[in-house]
């Protein structure tokens, strides 16, 4: 067993095991099916009583794909994903193409892993029935932990204990875990995005061609592509907002106000909006980097540890390469155990994680350029000159080209 894991014999907790994931989202599923492999039994605690049905639209590129297919669910993620041609920015007025990057088939001849778009809820079933019912607890919401030479003592809402030789938390952007690791909290960003799935037989030309498409535009932007196989059209339009409001997979927006946030721009956008029979509205919330995430018992993965702007659409992507990374540190620990993985996965994970956080805020500006704000006006060329989008994929290759898994195994 691995060395700083072991839960103590004296365990005073209801119950007791070497690794508890708390949060069995895209990050701690994923965990648990790397640990499996590494022969590392955990438990999974989620505070839902099961896996989330609402779904909204996720892309996946090569940096994960290539992981997720090692872990044996390549099959049951082709048969519910979509393989998109490309990712086309468009005019926000006119809808004229701006700039292309290539995906498809020169993505994973490029990259060695396809580019695919797919349902969350989907996504989440397929690691849900990969990893089996008996490893994650469900109805366990936690409330605190405490670490102390013995192990971590986690308590939960039901009253229930627990006490777990290292404990990792997987509990996202408003994680408890980080809560009491970090002490800090999570920001709004000043941004909402309404997010629908319309049936693709409303949307023919979206669901024919299948692309991402994204439309940049005065201070907001819109992004939609094919999921479920072909049979519905994911969208995400992001509007300024003054307050966060509440925030749920299923709080549900306003079409009107959503309509509004769009009046004047291209058909095609306003078509895809008014075709939605339910919107649902998500603030988005971000956090400061933090220097370090892990004590000697306790680490952070995916959103609790990185949250990220979906501007990049990494946050899941980042939370995978985490995932197999610490399972892998966690493999191969030999004297150094549990804390000498942890601070391994940390170094190896931290800088690439801050980077692309950083990337995500940035791309704010880009997306809701100014520049636009009149039909007719000049506006700043985004790489029309590449209409194959083949340059635009080269340059994608410091993020689609990392294979965590070979790094991770390398260090
Ligand atoms: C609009 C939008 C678009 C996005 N698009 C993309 C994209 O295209 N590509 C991409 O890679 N990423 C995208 N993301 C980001 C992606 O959704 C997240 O980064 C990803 O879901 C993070 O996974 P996670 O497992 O860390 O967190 P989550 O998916 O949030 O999972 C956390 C889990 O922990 C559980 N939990 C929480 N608190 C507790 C507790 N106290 N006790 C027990 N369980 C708990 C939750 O119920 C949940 O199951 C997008 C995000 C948004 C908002």
């Amino acid at each position: 067993m691995l060395h700083g894991a072991q839960p103590p014999a004296t365990a005073t907790s209801d119950h007791q095991s070497a690794v508890a994931v708390i949060g069995g989202g895209i990050a701690g599923l994923t965990l648990a099916l790397a640990l499996r492999r590494e022969g590392i039994d955990c438990t999974v605690f989620e505070r839902s009583p099961e896996p989330a049905e609402v779904g909204a639209g996720l892309q996946l590129a090569p940096n994960a794909t290539r992981l997720l297919h090692r872990l044996g669910v390549a099959e049951a993620l082709r048969a519910v994903a979509v393989l998109p041609r490309a990712l086309r920015m468009r005019g926000w007025d006119d809808d004229r193409p701006l700039a292309t990057t290539a995906l498809g088939a020169a993505c994973r001849r490029g990259y060695g892993a396809p580019y695919y778009t797919v349902n969350r809820a989907q996504l989440h079933r397929v690691l849900w029935e990969a990893v089996g019912g008996g490893q994650v607890r469900t109805g366990h919401r936690l409330m605190g932990l405490t670490e102390g030479p013995e192990g971590v003592d986690l308590n939960f809402a039901s009253g229930a204990r627990h006490r777990a030789g290292v404990v990792i938390g997987a509990d996202g952007v408003h994680s408890v875990v980080r809560a009491w690791l970090a002490g800090d909290a999570p920001v709004f960003s000043g941004s909402s995005v309404y997010r629908g799935l319309v049936p693709a037989g409303r949307l023919p030309w979206a669901a024919d061609e299948p692309e991402v498409r994204i439309w940049p535009g005065p201070g907001r932007h819109l992004v939609c592509y094919p999921v479920s196989a072909g049979r519905e059209i994911s969208f995400t339009a992001t509007v300024p907002a003054d307050a966060a409001g509440e925030e749920s997979w299923t709080a549900e927006g306003d079409p009107a106000e959503l309509a509004a946030a769009y009046r004047g721009w291209n058909p095609a956008v306003t078509r895809l909006i008014g075709s939605a029979d339910v919107v649902r509205r998500w603030p988005l919330y971000d956090r400061e980097s933090l220097a370090g995430w892990v004590t000697s018992r306790v680490a952070l993965l995916g959103d609790a540890a990185h949250p990220m702007l979906p501007f990049l659409a990494q946050g899941a992507n980042q939370a995978i390469e985490d995932a197999v990374t610490l399972a892998v540190c966690l493999g191969r620990a030999a004297e150094g155990g549990a804390p000498e993985a942890f601070r391994r996965y940390q170094e190896l994970r931290l800088p690439r994680t801050t980077l692309i956080q950083r990337g995500a805020r940035q791309s704010t500006r880009f997306l809701h350029l100014r520049d636009q704000l009149k039909p007719g006006e000049p506006r700043r060329t985004r790489g029309t000159a590449d209409p194959h989008g083949l340059a635009g994929l080269r340059a994608m290759g410091w993020l689609y080209g990392h294979d965590a898994e070979a790094i991770a195994a390398a260090a």
